[in-house]
C-alpha cells in the first residue's frame, strides 16, 4: 500500500523538491521534504522512511558523504537525483551504497518505476531471496544451480553463474563493475573491470537471443549493468 510508504526527499532546489512532493503525494506516498543533509539524516533516524530521494549537491554536505553516513547504520533504499551527469559521479554514489541514480531532467514515469523497483527489492530482501527467475525463454533455478532454455540445459562457467546469480538477486537495479568484482572475485579485484566485461560478453552469448543487441543484461555505459525483464517464478 503506497499510503503507508514513507518517502523522504532531501533536495535544496525548491522547484524540484516541490515537483517531487506533488508527484509522490499524487501517488499516495507519504512525503517529507528537507533542504539540508543534516535535516535529512535526522529524519532518516526519527521518521524511518521506506525510501530516500537524494540530491547530490546539498548546501551542507556532499551527497556521497550523506550516502556513506546513512549506509553506516541503515539499508533504506536511496535513489540519487542529480544534475551531475558524469559517469564517475554515478559510480561513486552507487559504490557508496545508493540503490539507483537518475540524472536531471528525468521523467515522472521513469522515477516512479525506479521507486517501485527499489521498494520491491527492499521488501523482498526482508523476507527471503527468491530462487527461480525467468528471463524470456531462459529459466534460472538458483536452488538447483540449473539454467535451462525450453528445458535444454545451458552450461555456464562458475564465474558466469555467479555473475548471473548476483544480477538476478538485484534485478532491475544498476550494479557497478566494482560491486560485481567484489561479489564474484573478492575485494582484491575491484580494479579489474575488464574481467566483468569479458565474462558478461560470454554470458550474453548463452542467455541473450541476440548477444549483439542484449535485451536483458543491459550495459550502463561506464558504470556497470542492469538486468531487466527478469521475473521471479
Ligand atoms: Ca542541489
Amino acid at each position: 500500500m503506497n499510503s503507508e510508504t514513507k518517502i523522504l526527499i532531501i533536495e535544496d532546489e525548491k522547484p524540484i523538491s516541490r515537483f517531487l512532493q506533488v508527484l509522490m503525494s499524487g501517488h499516495e506516498y507519504q512525503v517529507k521534504t528537507v533542504e539540508t543533509a543534516k535535516q535529512g539524516l535526522l529524519l532518516v533516524a526519527n521518521w524511518s522512511p521506506h525510501l530516500i530521494l537524494l540530491d547530490l549537491g546539498l548546501p551542507d554536505l556532499d551527497g556521497v558523504a550523506v550516502i556513506e553516513e546513512i549506509r553506516a547504520w541503515s539499508n533504506t533504499p536511496i535513489i540519487v537525483i542529480s544534475a551531475r551527469n558524469k559517469e564517475s559521479d554515478k559510480v561513486a554514489t552507487l559504490d557508496a551504497g545508493a540503490n539507483d541514480y537518475l540524472t536531471k531532467p528525468f521523467g515522472s514515469d521513469e522515477l516512479l518505476a525506479r521507486i517501485r523497483v527499489a521498494l520491491r527489492l527492499a521488501a523482498r530482501d526482508q523476507i527471503s531471496m527468491p530462487m527461480r527467475f525467468q528471463i524470456s525463454d531462459v529459466t534460472i533455478d538458483l536452488s538447483l544451480k540449473k539454467i535451462t532454455r525450453n528445458e535444454t540445459p545451458i552450461k555456464l562457467t562458475k564465474t558466469e553463474y555467479n555473475i548471473l546469480k548476483f544480477l538476478c538477486r538485484n534485478a532491475g537495479k544498476v550494479i557497478t563493475h566494482k560491486q560485481i568484482l567484489q561479489e564474484v572475485w573478492g575485494n582484491n579485484y575491484t580494479e579489474h573491470a575488464h574481467y566483468v566485461r569479458i565474462h558478461v560478453a560470454q554470458l550474453r552469448r548463452k542467455i541473450e537471443l541476440d548477444p549483439a543487441q542484449p535485451m536483458h543484461i543491459i550495459t550502463e555505459t561506464g558504470i556497470g549493468y542492469r538486468l531487466v525483464d527478469a521475473c521471479e517464478v
